[in-house]
């Protein structure tokens, strides 16, 4: 009776508690500027800029043209030689990088097959130097490669607080579509420009990377810094023109009425129609017929600008009413080509109710306006101003609409790098866009919620990379799931299935407000989400978001206390996958009572399987795990164990027990129970668990092994191989 013989018949597992459970998972410790309680440290710093851009719109040839003064503050403790600085429009150039990668059956990035040749033009850079009153200014060397651009400073930029300003002339010409996050779309009354990536932004200098200088490729979204954005656009007089912020000259852009109606909309919750279908082709629904006109905005505590300009636009707006008795406004702008009660006239609506359940929820709304503009882009984001798809409705538009306004909580206020983690900010929006589709009108586009066991297979899967990957690094077609999709569930499974609402809720609201306006690494999100919550939380980020990990728990076994089912039932669960997760088990007698028992994450930290009592008093006939198929659990097959499954007949193994000799046998045996198994061990050997067969038989395949008592309880025939012996009862 070797010990090879005694292995019990199961699937095997790939689960291992040292993979999981290891300590080793932070590669660093907290340092002065991120805190190891994940809040940023006592020596936190950030740069900001500062802009102020005087910008022209040409709705002809779509250039648009123009100048911007930037001051640059370097708040770090380096002093700095040189700045980086983004010029997103180069993606667009025939020679870019983000060109060259786009594969041959095409791609969301990009300028999908305009075969255009834009970029920017950039002739001089003049870096301005302030003493008391008096500034100075003195041309400087600048070099591009791509999407970067490298500004030489003659001296040094001091650090901790030094500054320099930069004035830039640009121009380019607006793509027709710019990577689906800005463009120009034809409608019947006018050309909408939609413009984003527009005006040469600053690199971020930070205490992770320095200069964080990865090229524009389309996929991987943008970091930034913050600052106050003062903008002057010049445009056709025809056109009505959005921008981040507010807008500081109402009076000269919009006629009498117009202003008349927006001192109606900041008052209104329903929604105020500023310029109608019917006035879009109005001549006297513009305040002058001189050519152009100049708009003015302002924003602050922001990290971009974005804006939108066209002949064609409706506009409507509503007030927004926000937690601290201050307000805000909700406006549309979309072309007669958008209406409807089905479409855009409901807009402005859905724009309210999201930026006013995020601000109550999470963290009040900061900015004067929330815009939704209707442009040929599926949805992208901005402070302030969000593009959706013109042709969008009912549902469709809520939910674009919801997430596009979710990013002002990621990447907007919580200034993540969405160049290396997309999932920091679209999964994060995602999630919290679940809760506010909840919400909204009592539900009115709420979504079911799904089998997890049937997603399992979308969010773990061999073609899938881990979460953990920036999105130029993975395959185009994965980013929806690894970046949205997987993410928010893996924070719903965090919420729901692992702390609770509350203590979820609590530490991603701590998490929000610590890093609001700053850049967090992922670290300071796993950091905060562990001290907030008091909770180690390491294996759950390996398995979901470092790793690719399955998940995979099943019922191997059912059996009663001495086989008795009046003294209690032992259940025994496996973990087959490498990802473990907390354990919820229902349970059904042969009366029809049902019954739940939960179990913390923590029986699989040295376990791979386990086996518990449960107090009963009658036969089983169902035994579930996960009965809410609320876990990503890949094999259903295995979660569920009928009666029928196991032995037909119970035994109560009470009257077996006891020690057994033959003069013919060697060694005595004595036959014993454990869990509801009967247990032979003949003197010296190992212990070997018997399976009934029911009628006083058991037996242990992989051994050959097989034992029937007598009648009375009394003796057994043990044989083995074949081989025969009667033993007695001492
Ligand atoms: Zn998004």
């Amino acid at each position: 009776m070797s010990s090879s013989l005694i292995a019990q018949e199961k699937e095997p597992s790939n689960y291992n508690y040292n993979d999981a459970f290891g300590h080793d998972f932070y590669s660093k410790n907290g340092t002065a500027t991120r805190s190891a309680s994940g809040k940023p440290g006592h020596a936190y710093w950030q740069n900001s800029a500062d802009y102020t851009i005087d910008v022209n719109l040409n709705e002809t040839t779509k250039e648009i043209s123009g100048s911007e003064t930037i001051t640059y503050t370097n708040n770090s403790p380096d002093t700095l030689d040189f700045l980086w600085m983004q010029l997103d429009q180069n993606l667009f150039k025939l020679d870019s990088r983000g060109k060259a990668v786009i594969p041959v059956n095409g791609s969301r990035n990009g300028d999908k097959g305009q075969n255009f040749d834009g970029g920017y033009g950039i002739n001089t850079i003049k870096l301005i130097y302030q003493k008391g009153r008096r500034s100075t200014e003195v041309n400087t060397t600048y070099s591009i490669v791509d999407t970067r651009m490298k500004v030489n400073l003659p001296k040094a930029l001091e650090a901790n607080g030094g500054t320099v300003g930069i004035k830039i002339n640009f121009s380019f010409t607006s793509p027709d579509y710019g990577s689906d996050r800005m463009g120009v779309l034809e409608t019947k009354n006018g050309r909408i420009f939609t413009l984003a990536q527009w005006y040469p932004r600053m690199s971020v200098y930070d205490d992770v990377s320095g200069w964080n200088t990865l090229p524009y490729l389309g996929a991987g979204e943008f970091y930034l810094e913050y600052g106050t954005f003062d903008v002057n656009i010049t445009a056709p007089s025809t056109h009505l023109v959005v921008c981040s912020g507010a807008l500081l000259n109402p009076s000269e852009v919009y006629t009498t009425e117009q202003q008349n109606r927006l001192k109606r909309a900041e008052a209104s919750d329903a929604t105020v129609m500023i310029r109608s279908e019917a006035e879009v082709t109005q001549p006297n629904s513009r305040p002058t017929n001189t050519p152009t006109l100049t708009w003015k905005f302002r924003i602050e505590n922001s990290r971009d600008v974005a804006w939108a300009s066209s002949a064609a636009f409706i506009l409507d707006a509503a007030r927004i009413n926000l937690p601290s008795g201050k307000k805000s406004i909700a406006m549309s702008a979309y072309p007669v080509e958008s209406v409807g009660q089905d479409a855009w006239t409901r807009s402005t609506e859905y724009t309210k109710a999201s930026i006013e359940h995020y601000s109550k929820k999470w963290l009040e709304y900061p900015y004067p306006a929330a815009i939704n503009v209707a442009g040929n882009e599926g949805g992208m984001e901005y402070p302030g101003i969000v593009f959706c798809s013109y042709e969008s409705k009912t549902g469709r538009l809520w939910g674009v609409t919801d997430h596009e306004f979710g990013h002002i909580w990621f990447p907007m206020i919580v200034g993540s790098n969405e160049r290396l983690h997309a999932w920091m900010d679209e999964g994060f929006n995602t999630f919290i866009n679940s809760l506010s589709t909840e919400a909204f009108n009592n539900g009115e586009y709420k979504e079911r919620k799904s089998n997890m066991h049937r997603m399992s297979s979308v969010f773990v899967n061999d073609k899938l990379e881990p979460i953990y990957t920036s999105p130029d690094n993975l395959k185009e077609r994965n980013l929806g799931v690894l970046a949205y999709y997987k993410p928010s569930t893996g924070l719903i499974l965090l919420r729901e299935q692992i702390l609770g609402s509350e203590r979820f809720d609590e530490a991603f609201t701590a998490y929000i407000d610590r890093w609001a306006y700053k850049h967090p690494t992922p670290d300071d999100f796993f950091r905060t989400m562990e001290n907030v919550s008091g909770e180690d939380l390491r294996w759950f980020w390996r398995s979901w978001f470092i790793n690719s990990w399955k998940l995979d728990q099943a019922v191997t076994g059912v059996k009663y206390v001495k086989n008795d089912p009046t003294q209690g039932a032992i259940i025994t669960i496996e973990n087959l996958e490498k990802m473990p997760m907390p354990v919820v088990i229902e349970i059904k007698t042969k009366s029809g009572t049902v019954t739940r028992k939960t179990l913390p994450v923590e029986i699989w930290k040295r376990n791979v399987s386990w086996s518990f009592k449960v107090d009963t008093t009658e036969e089983l006939t169902r035994v579930v795990i996960d009965p809410d198929f609320v876990l990503p659990d890949t094999n259903s097959s295995n979660n569920k164990w009928k009666a029928t499954d196991g032995a037909t007949s119970v035994e109560i193994l009470t009257g077996y027990l006891g020690v057994y000799s033959s003069p013919a046998f060697p060694m005595k045996v004595t036959v014993s129970e454990t869990n509801g198994t009967l247990v032979l061990e003949a003197e010296g050997q190992p212990a070997l668990p018997m399976e009934s067969e029911g009628s006083g038989e058991f037996t242990m395949e992989e051994a050959g092994l097989s034992i029937q008592f007598n009648a009375e309880k009394n003796g057994f025939k043990l044989d083995i191989g074949g081989q025969v012996f009667d033993l007695k009862k001492e």
